[in-house]
């Protein structure tokens, strides 16, 4: 285990726990939401606001990173932390999952996955090795193995060879990881190392099918990481699916680590996983949402270019205490979104990450107090899928 990674649990509310995870960068407290940050930022906001909306931990992706500005350039500048101005802990995904959106630009094969840039076209090969080798010039405080995003729905038999895939290049990525930081054997003299404290976390695939998850926790429990996650949830399922897989995969990863759901969501799914026993979580929704004109608040969700907010004088949310409400109407709001201004982005997206965080912080306390059924079915209330 990297000796800077560890992770405790305070408090149990049924499944749900709450903890400390501590990182190179800095200690979290858990269960956490990740804002995305794509490209090293996460959209329309400086680290300076994250810092204030309360994020503790952010989230950069490796597939864009690598072809702009490039892993190099930010090792020699000293990696994503001082490159990007964020000094708190970030966890960076391992590429895969754009990587596999290119659709028919992209071929996977047992050595990786080829690709053409969306920049500019090029040729690219996408390998286990070289994923763990991306992360380890970047910095990140957490890396994750590359793992093949099989899209959904898919028959079975093809979810079963693309999970037994992911295990083998899950065991390739922690062979590299652990020859980069002199744990095991193979040259690496190459990669210039820029967060020695990195930890790197398993991915666990199995589409819907809980055989399927079941051995893939085995097999990625067997090759041994700091911590796990499960991925490919989240692609166009149903909630209730997404639910029972969680509820079924969650009791197999060790109580004693952190376990993150990758890509997931709204303020229910997330509640909903937590009540699973899930402690990490990342959604561009807040900040995509944000940039659409839409709003998470204590009263659900908010369409700010409606006319009916044209002369409303009231805060976008009554009950929230970001800079945007304290400051700001929603008549102000409408008018800069309907008018194309930047701001509107920028204060649309402190306000909803504000809203996520918050809602993390509720979610912690509820644990603490044993509360966290009462939470849940006011965020179903308000948040419940259409
Ligand atoms: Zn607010």
């Amino acid at each position: 285990m990297a000796p800077t990674f560890s992770f405790r649990v305070l408090h149990t509310d049924g499944a749900a726990r709450c903890g400390e995870m501590t990182t190179s960068h800095g200690v979290v407290q858990t269960p956490a939401f990740m804002p995305v940050g794509t490209r090293g930022a996460v959209k329309g906001v400086t680290p300076r606001d994250l810092r204030e909306v309360g994020a503790e931990i952010i989230l950069g992706n490796t597939y864009h990173l690598w072809l702009r500005p490039g892993d190099g350039l930010i090792a020699r500048l000293g990696g994503l932390h001082r490159f990007t101005g964020w000094d708190g802990p970030i966890l960076t995904d391992s590429g895969g999952f754009q990587a596999f959106s290119l659709g028919e630009k992209r071929a996977i094969t047992e050595d990786g996955i080829r690709f053409r840039s969306h920049l500019d076209g090029s040729e690219h090969l996408l390998t286990p090795e070289g994923a763990t080798e991306i992360q380890a010039r970047l910095g990140p405080d957490i890396a994750m193995v590359l793992d093949e995003c099989l899209a959904q729905p898919a028959p079975d038999s093809a979810v079963k060879e693309s999970t037994e895939r992911s295990a083998r290049w899950a065991r390739r990525c922690r062979d590299r990881f652990l020859a980069l930081s002199g744990r095991g054997p193979g040259s690496c003299s190459e990669v210039a190392i820029t967060n020695p404290g990195q930890a790197q976390f398993g991915i666990v695939q199995g589409g819907t099918v809980p055989e399927l998850r079941t051995l893939s926790a085995e097999r990625t429990l067997a090759i041994g990481f700091e911590a796990y996650a499960i991925g490919g949830l989240s692609v166009g399922e149903r909630a209730d699916t997404m639910y029972s897989v969680v509820g079924h995969t969650a009791p197999q990863l060790p109580a004693d680590r952190p376990r993150y759901l990758m890509g997931v969501g709204t303020p229910l799914d997330i509640v909903e996983a937590v009540s699973r026993g899930i402690d990490l979580f990342d959604c561009v929704m807040p900040t995509r949402n944000a940039r659409n004109g839409q709003l998470f608040t204590s009263e659900g969700r908010l369409t700010i270019k409606n006319a009916r907010f044209a002369d409303d004088q009231g805060p976008p949310d009554p009950s929230c205490a970001c800079y945007t409400c304290r400051t700001h109407s929603r008549a102000y709001l409408r008018h800069l979104f309907v008018s194309g201004e930047i701001g509107a982005a920028v204060l649309n997206t402190i306000h909803n990450l504000r809203f996520y965080l918050d809602t993390m912080a509720r979610v912690r306390h509820a644990i603490v107090f044993g509360t966290l059924e009462t939470l849940r079915q006011s965020l179903q209330a308000m948040f419940s899928r259409p």
